[in-house]
């Protein structure tokens, strides 16, 4: 079939965020934006008791109507998309939302609409004011189950239909929700485009797991783009482009095919270990937030879950906290679905730009060196003890390990550990099953945690470097702040060396070591991380297969002279420069700008 063409006039160049790689070249489907305004309407007297039936009888067909659509999600595509809508179930279960939504209806003698729309709003409203982009996408979630119940209310929306179409498109929407993105047809929607979201929405977990370019945070492009528009979407380089001329869109193409092909052959390696050509085994890991992130992991290969970021649990409940049942229901099938691999849950990591109100006495002038991480569990013991009491439960259905991030002195450590022992008593007492042998390790992203590495590996079971914060708290950079994005470089003579003196302290020791920040989701750098002695890294999924392609063509020996050769140069720009020329003549296949940007 001959693949429609733009004209090149005019051009509009879009760009966004890249949350779904690859290339999609096609007509443009623009999708309308909700369209019900929503009016107050002051009850008639005596009517309240109707108007909360009538509510109550709409949640009652919204949840019908989702358990039909998770179910049909879950056979048509896979057990980890039909997860998507258990989370909107939990949100229309959610016992405040009906509580206050009927209280409100009878206070102020208003209509259902309005009134659940008021209280919808007053929790969306608490998921835009976070820092956290990741956090701030669990608000669609909510958005979506809002307008569920709506055109239930009104009787008046259809909901998109992307089932039923028939030729190859890019669906252009103002936001797309999960439901809309699951019920879409794979066969035709080549590639979508979202004005809003971002990398961690559920849509961008969907069209990631389907292997569906997508870009998202494109502002306005459902207004800038018209229904059969001939686009360009780049969903690695986060690209839009309307109507690009003859000779680009040429490029565009050669570009998807080598794209393609190299994907093809990354793919390839999926099943193949990440092993060195002298036979030395490297661990490759996932990050992951979400428990359907799962399966994008088994995808790109990964051996286990090195890092789950417990954090969208709390967030999802905010301004409440997740129960023990839902922390050990959660950790249990992430347990469950890593197996034969491991997971190694994080506990709670909220505060600095993760800021919820809720859970601290006062707004902090600095948050990122506030009650953050480890210091606001301990200072909630209470919360604390429920998400240990969870881990250690589903520790007994697969295998687990527990860390705690923001580590900075002994004493934390300690202290946490205590609590987790006097949990493991309890449970035991209780005869609850769990599994006491959970090994505990912690997170070093603080310097001093890495410059006392000796003396904390004495009391752990291992270590996870998370170079993220290592490098924001060492090189005295805002990690979020883009003024300053240009000091952000993980190959800083002063990251290697900490890096260096941390898996010194824990060979010594006999620990284990691994690297979670994104740092090891370089090429480059987890070459010379691998140099370095780090035989264990953990990124986010899409990640792994460039990375185990280094892996695979490097020696360590090489690797380790890369970091001796390094070591005696005195600027960051001087090392990645050099660490990119040797990582291209190691794998000569790979220019060197195809090895990832910066680290
Ligand atoms: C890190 O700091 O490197 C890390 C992995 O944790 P997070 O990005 O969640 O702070
Ligand atoms: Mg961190």
């Amino acid at each position: 079939m001959k693949e429609p063409a733009g004209t090149g006039d005019g051009t509009i160049r879009l760009r966004g965020v890249g949350v779904s790689g690859g290339i999609a070249i096609g007509r443009a489907l623009v999708l309308e934006g909700p369209d019900v305004a929503i009016f107050r309407l002051d009850l008639p007297p005596g009517k309240a008791d109707g108007e909360v039936a009538r509510f109550q009888r709409a949640v009652r067909r919204a949840w019908r109507q989702l358990r039909d659509l998770r179910d049909r999600v879950r056979n048509e595509a896979g057990e980890a998309y039909g997860r998507v809508f258990e989370a909107q179930i939990l949100i229309l279960r959610d016992r405040a939302l009906h509580q206050e939504t009927a209280s409100l209806i009878r206070r102020e003698h208003v209509n259902a609409e309005w009134a659940f729309h008021t209280v919808v709003g007053r929790y969306t409203q608490v998921f835009s004011q976070l820092g956290d982009q990741a956090l701030r996408d669990r608000g669609t979630d909510i958005e979506d189950v809002e307008a569920r119940v709506q055109a239930i209310l009104t009787g008046s929306r259809k909901r998109h239909d992307l089932s039923e179409l028939t030729e190859d498109v890019i669906v252009v929407s103002a936001t797309l929700c999960p439901s809309d993105a699951a019920g879409l047809n794979r066969e035709r929607v080549i590639g979508l485009a979202i004005d809003g979201g971002g990398p961690t929405s559920h849509t961008a977990v969907i069209a990631s797991a389907l292997g569906i370019p997508a870009v998202a945070g494109l502002r306005d492009a459902s207004t800038r783009v018209r229904t059969g528009d001939f686009l360009v979407l780049d969903g690695s380089e986060g690209v839009l482009l309307n109507n690009p001329g003859e000779e680009e869109t040429a490029s565009w193409r050669d570009r998807r095919t080598r794209l393609a092909q190299r994907e093809l052959d990354l793919m390839m390696l999926r099943d193949q270990p990440a092993v060195t050509q002298e036979g030395v085994r490297v661990r490759l890991q996932a990050n992951i937030e979400l428990v359907e992130e799962l399966l994008a992991a088994r995808r790109f290969g990964a051996e286990g879950i090195g890092l789950y970021r417990s954090e969208f649990l709390y967030v999802r409940k905010a301004p409440g906290f997740p129960d023990e049942e839902e922390h050990y229901r959660t950790y249990r099938e992430l347990a469950e679905n890593a197996l034969p691999n491991e997971v190694v849950i994080r506990t709670l990591d909220l505060g600095g730009e993760r800021y919820v109100s809720t859970l601290l006495e006062r707004r902090e002038p600095n948050p990122v060196l506030g009650l953050r991480g480890i210091r606001l569990c301990l200072r909630r013991e209470d919360m604390f003890r429920t998400q240990i009491r969870g881990i250690l439960r589903a520790a007994a259905h697969g295998k687990v390990r527990m860390m705690f991030p923001m580590i900075s002195v002994l004493d934390e450590l300690r202290r946490a550990r205590a609590i987790v022992n006097e949990v493991k008593r309890d449970l035991l007492a209780q005869r609850v099953p769990c599994d006491p042998d959970v090994p505990v390790g912690i997170m070093i992203e603080v310097p001093a945690a890495a410059l006392t590495a000796d003396l904390l590996a004495r009391e752990v079971d291992f270590f996870s470097i998370g170079t993220n914060d290592l490098i924001q708290y060492a090189l005295a950079i805002d990690r979020g702040n883009e003024s300053v994005a240009y000091l952000y470089q993980p190959l800083h003579p002063a990251i290697l060396g900490l890096v260096r003196r941390v898996v010194d302290a824990a060979e010594r020791a006999g620990v284990r070591v691994s690297v979670c920040g994104e740092m090891a989701a370089s090429p480059v750098a987890a070459v010379m991380l691998a140099g370095l002695g780090v035989t264990e890294l953990s990124m986010n999924p899409a990640a792994i297969p460039p990375v185990k392609q280094v892996i695979r063509a490097i020696r360590m020996a090489d690797a380790r002279a890369l970091v001796e050769e390094t070591l005696r140069l005195d600027t960051p720009a001087a090392i990645e420069a050099l660490a990119r020329r040797r990582v291209s003549e190691l794998v000569p296949a790979e220019p060197a700008a195809a090895l990832g940007s910066r680290p």
